[in-house]
């Protein structure tokens, strides 16, 4: 038998193997003050009878949660496991293999990983040296698929409006806007997906603080919708997931803007900690920093063996070599700086 040799999920290259082991980990921009009440609840109080039942298809509950809390209508969501898997199944939906995306470069690391397993061609195209997105380069690339992340991972730099609107009023195809950092930022462009060539993704990973649950969603005319769900199949979000998910959407929305709040005070903190020691910061919009620091793959390596991850980068175009920092209590970000 001959065994199939397509890309893998398996070659997605995990951040850090050593990172389970560490005590401070400011290496995945998840939400460090705690858990929602309302989704905390959900898992003391209704946890263990969910666990043997099958979720609803289609998570139904989920949608009108997240439809409530973004203020369009049930029909215009479709969720998943994790935004990783929205984006992956919006890749499967409107793309075949061989055809090209494009995502500004540096951005989310796994949207590489999504058109290789996908079959897909991809083509990065830099940042502008002010950060925003180079409209025009992406355009050029006559991409059926164009992929923008803002507030952007790594660099917690945002696009435009006006970017952002001269790319979807031109864009040949869809424009897939992930919005993972919307809460942290000072203007979200959710309003963009009522346009017909645009979804907004979005996850409870990071402001909701639900990243182990796994639950993703992404906003867009109906019609875009139907084709992701297409691609989706049925019980991707389980029942307790989607039970604590809908709790936090909910109830939990005030404890969210209070911990985005503390998130945000800590993060202007790390950035004049930083900025005293000589070092430049990119001007972010996320619970993160960008820090350029020279040799950081070394720096990271170091303090992962006093018990800190943080994320690395080597030679990001523009950029050079950065770490990237999460922002969690102060006490904790003070363990990192140390
Ligand atoms: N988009 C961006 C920009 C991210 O940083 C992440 C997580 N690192 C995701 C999507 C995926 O998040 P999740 O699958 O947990 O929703």
């Amino acid at each position: 038998m001959s065994l199939p040799s397509r890309a893998s999920y398996r070659d997605i290259p995990l951040y850090s193997p050593s990172k389970a082991r560490c005590r401070v980990d400011l290496s995945d921009n998840t939400n460090l003050f705690g858990m929602p009440p309302g989704a905390e609840r959900v898992l003391r109080e209704v946890a263990v009878p969910l666990v043997t039942r099958y979720p609803v298809g289609y998570s139904p509950d989920l949608r009108e949660a997240v439809a409530h809390y973004t203020g369009v209508d049930t029909s215009c969501v479709t969720t998943g496991c994790g935004s990783d898997d929205v984006i992956d199944s919006t890749l499967r939906a409107f793309l075949e293999p061989g055809e090209l995306i494009a995502f500004p470069s540096p951005t989310f690391v796994m949207m590489s990983y999504f058109a290789k397993v996908n079959g897909l061609r991809y083509a990065p195209v830099n940042l502008r040296p002010d950060f925003d997105i180079d409209v025009e380069g992406l355009l050029a690339t006559q991409a059926k698929l164009i992929y923008v992340c803002s507030p952007n991972n790594p660099t917690g730099t945002v696009a435009s409006r006006a970017a952002l609107e001269q790319l979807i009023e031109r864009a040949p195809g869809l424009v897939l806007l992930d919005e993972a950092y919307a809460e942290f930022a000072r203007e979200s462009h959710l309003d963009l997906a009522r346009r017909p060539n645009v979804l907004v993704s979005r996850t409870m990973s990071k402001a909701f603080g639900l990243a182990s649950m796994r639950v993703g969603y992404a906003v867009g005319a109906p019609a875009l919708v139907a084709e992701v769900e297409k691609a989706r199949g049925p019980y991707k979000v389980t029942a307790l997931s989607e039970r604590m998910a809908v709790a936090a959407l909910r109830e939990d929305v005030p404890w969210m803007r209070a911990k985005v709040a503390e998130s945000l005070a800590v993060r202007e903190r790390l950035v004049a900690e930083l900025q005293g020691m000589g070092l430049t910061c990119l001007p972010t919009e996320a619970n993160f920093v960008m820090v350029k620091l020279r040799g950081a793959l070394e720096v990271a390596e170091r303090m992962r063996a006093r018990d800190v991850n943080v994320r690395a980068f080597a030679g990001l175009p523009g950029i050079g070599d950065a770490l990237r920092i999460g922002c969690g209590p102060w006490d904790v970000i003070q363990t990192a700086l140390d």
